[in-house]
C-alpha cells in the first residue's frame, strides 16, 4: 500500500510522449525525441535521444526505408541528433518520472515502451484512450485555427506548432485534459485499489 497521503490537489501527473525513428513489430524500438510535461505546474522537458554507434550499424542499415520514410513523413529529426544517450535517457526518466503520482500516454504502444522502461509496477501509467480522447491529427485539426494556438516551447528541434513533436503532443494533451476536466484522480484510485486486492 502507497502510504503516500494523497488529495485531488496534491496529485502529480505528468504526461508523457515518445516519437520513434523506428519502431517495428519485432520489437525494435529507436526513441529520437521525448517530452515529460508536469500537468500541475504547466511545464515540460524534453529529451533528443541520439543513436550509438553500433546500434546505427546493427539496427538501422537493414531498416534504412523505414528509418527514412519515418524522418520525411513525420518527426524530421537525424538519427544521429541527440545529446543523451539511450541508457542515461532511461536512467532519468525512471528518475523524473518517480515523483509523479500518475503518468499519462497516449496509446498502447508508448505504454507498453514507457513501462518497460520504468519496470515498475508500482507506477500508475494510464492509457488517454480511457478518457476517450480524440486522435492527435483530431486535436490538432481542433486547435490549430483556435484564438488561442498552442505552442511549444521547450523542444529546440522542432519549430512551435510542428504537429509531430512530443512537445507539442503534450502541450495538446494537457490542454485537452483541462478543457474536459478529467477525473483522472478516480482512475488513478481505482487503480490503486485493483493494485492492492
Ligand atoms: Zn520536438
Amino acid at each position: 500500500m502507497n502510504s503516500k497521503s494523497l488529495n485531488a490537489t496534491s496529485f502529480k501527473i505528468a504526461i508523457v510522449d515518445i516519437g520513434f525513428s523506428l519502431l517495428t513489430k519485432d520489437g525494435v524500438v529507436l526513441i529520437n525525441e521525448c517530452t515529460i510535461h508536469d500537468c500541475y505546474k504547466n511545464t515540460q522537458q524534453t529529451f533528443h535521444i541520439k543513436c550509438g554507434k553500433k546500434t546505427l550499424e546493427s539496427i538501422c542499415h537493414k531498416n534504412q526505408g523505414q528509418l527514412q520514410y519515418n524522418k520525411q513523413h513525420f518527426h524530421q529529426i537525424p538519427i544521429s541528433y541527440g545529446s543523451i544517450n539511450h541508457s542515461d535517457f532511461c536512467a532519468l526518466l525512471r528518475q523524473v518520472l518517480s515523483q509523479f503520482d500518475c503518468i499519462l500516454v497516449k496509446g498502447d504502444q508508448k505504454k507498453s515502451v514507457l513501462k518497460n522502461i520504468v519496470q515498475k509496477n508500482t507506477l500508475c501509467v494510464l492509457d488517454f484512450s480511457q478518457f476517450q480522447c480524440p486522435s492527435i491529427d483530431s486535436l490538432f485539426r481542433l486547435y490549430e485555427n483556435s484564438n488561442a494556438p498552442i505552442k511549444q516551447s521547450s523542444c529546440l528541434f522542432h519549430n512551435s506548432s510542428f504537429q509531430y513533436c512530443t512537445a507539442y503532443k503534450t502541450q495538446m494533451l494537457h490542454t485537452w485534459l483541462q478543457t474536459r476536466g478529467i477525473e483522472v484522480y478516480r482512475l488513478y484510485r481505482s487503480w490503486m485499489r485493483s493494485r492492492n486486492e
